[in-house]
C-alpha cells in the first residue's frame, strides 16, 4: 500500500532505507557476527553433525542409483577437462613437492619408530573383515590403511590398530585422535 507522503510502497521505502544505510547495516551485521562467532559456529557444527547421517544415506543411495550413468558423467567430465586437470595437478605437485617430501619423510620415520609390524596379509585380512568397504562411510572405494590411533599419537603399526578407510575419509580423519574425530563427526558424545 503506498504511503501517502511518498507514494512508495512499504517494501520500496524499506529498500531505499537499506540502500541509504548500507554501510552502517553491514558494519552492524559484522559486529553482531563477531560477538556471536562462537555461538554461530557451534550452531553450524551442530547442524552439520545432525544431518551427517542423512547426507551419508543420500550418498549411499546416489551411489546405488544408476552407477553407470554417474561413472560415464565423471569420465566425460575428466575427458573434457583432462588438459586442465593435468596442468593443475602438475602445478600443485611442484608447489607442494617440498612439503610432501617432508611429510613422507616424517611418515616413514614414524612408521620405522612405531612398535609393531604390519604385513600385506594383515592389511588384506582387515580389508576382508570390513567387506572391502570403508570403515567410516561404508562405501566400496579404493581403501587406504588408517592407523586408528595415529602413529603420531603413539599408535602402533599393528593389525589391531588399523582400519581401512577410503581416501576421502582418511584425509578427513587426518591425525585426529579417534574419539575426537568421531565426536567431531557427531557419532560419539
Ligand atoms: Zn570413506
Amino acid at each position: 500500500m503506498p504511503y501517502p507522503s511518498s507514494g512508495l510502497t512499504k517494501a520500496e521505502r524499506d529498500k531505499a532505507f537499506r540502500q541509504r544505510h548500507a554501510e552502517k547495516i553491514s558494519a552492524k551485521k559484522k559486529e553482531k557476527y563477531a560477538a556471536n562467532r562462537e555461538a554461530i559456529s557451534a550452531k553450524r557444527r551442530a547442524e552439520y553433525a545432525a544431518d551427517i547421517e542423512a547426507r551419508r544415506a543420500l550418498q549411499r543411495v546416489r551411489a546405488l542409483i544408476d552407477p553407470e550413468t554417474r561413472r560415464a558423467k565423471r569420465r566425460a567430465w575428466y575427458q573434457r577437462n583432462a588438459e586442465k586437470m593435468r596442468a593443475y595437478s602438475a602445478a600443485q605437485k611442484r608447489k607442494h613437492a617440498e612439503s610432501t617430501r617432508a611429510i613422507n619423510q616424517r611418515r616413514r620415520a614414524l612408521k620405522a619408530a612405531a612398535p609393531g609390524t604390519l604385513t600385506a596379509d594383515d592389511i588384506a585380512a582387515v580389508s576382508a573383515a570390513q567387506g572391502h568397504r570403508c570403515a567410516w562411510c561404508s562405501l566400496k572405494r579404493k581403501l587406504t590403511v588408517d592407523h586408528i590411533t595415529p602413529l603420531f599419537r603413539g599408535g602402533h603399526h599393528t593389525k589391531s590398530n588399523i582400519q581401512m578407510l577410503c581416501r576421502s575419509c582418511n584425509s578427513k580423519k587426518g591425525h585426529a585422535d579417534p574419539i575426537a574425530f568421531a565426536q567431531r563427526e557427531g557419532l560419539l558424545l
